[in-house]
């Protein structure tokens, strides 16, 4: 009995031991949990996070949009006219684009980035940034456009007019050409007459002169 006693004490005060050999392990090596949201862990270099665009290098080619398996990026652009001047991206592309809408829904990205590798002006990247809950579903969407509504609208117009203008020009071109051929066909034909009435004349005359060597006319007596 008093044998049965010991050794079930035994036994719980093994268990509770070998219960604890972690924790006493563990309170002799240094600490590898950090203290969340004070402390965070450096994101590895090529990590998957959200995505930003610099507005200021983007040329508007909607290769990313292309390029994006889940159609979350939505781009739109109207071309620049002459009057807006040469504009460059910091790696010296034209910008022949003015980009009225760059919108990524980032709820629906699946941070594949196959946007990224495709952009000619390395202006789409991923980020380390890693915490962007929302807790509205639409604040998920992206606006990247800088342009306000009242430059995409003049924009818009600015190129209307612009496409206005060279069709004007182009049927003024084309009217000029027209009338040009009109008047070097007229002026052809009118060379045409006059040569075939010259002709005309010479024949005549020709035909009532008399013949040197065939007069048969008797001299006067
Ligand atoms: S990371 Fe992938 S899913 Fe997200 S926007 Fe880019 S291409 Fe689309
Ligand atoms: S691929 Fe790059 S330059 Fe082209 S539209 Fe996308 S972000 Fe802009």
């Amino acid at each position: 009995m008093l044998k049965n006693y010991f050794k079930n004490t035994w036994e719980g005060l093994y268990t509770i031991l070998l219960g604890m050999k972690i924790t006493w392990k563990h309170l002799f090596v240094p600490a590898v949990t950090i203290q969340y949201p004070e402390e965070r862990v450096p994101m590895v270099e090529r990590a998957r996070n959200r995505l930003f665009v610099n507005m200021d290098d983007c040329i508007g080619c909607k290769q990313c949009e292309t390029a994006c398996p889940v159609n979350c990026i939505e781009i739109d652009t109207v071309k620049a006219v002459p009057a807006d001047g040469a504009r460059l991206t910091s790696n010296g592309k034209k910008k022949a684009l003015w980009v009225t809408k760059f919108e990524i829904d980032i709820a629906k990205c699946c941070y594949c980035q196959l946007c990224v590798f495709p952009c000619p002006t390395e202006c789409i990247v991923m980020t380390d940034v890693y915490e962007f809950s929302e807790f509205d579903r639409d604040d998920l969407n992206y606006n990247f456009a800088s342009l306000t509504e009242t430059e995409i609208e003049e924009k818009n117009e600015n190129f209307e007019k612009f496409q206005a203008e060279k069709e004007a020009q182009k049927i003024a071109a084309a009217k000029a050409k027209a009338e040009a051929a009109a008047k070097k066909k007229a002026e052809e034909e009118e060379a045409k007459k006059e040569e075939t009435k010259t002709e005309d004349t010479e024949s005549d005359q020709s035909q009532d002169a008399p013949d040197p060597e065939n007069n048969n006319e008797k001299p006067k007596e």
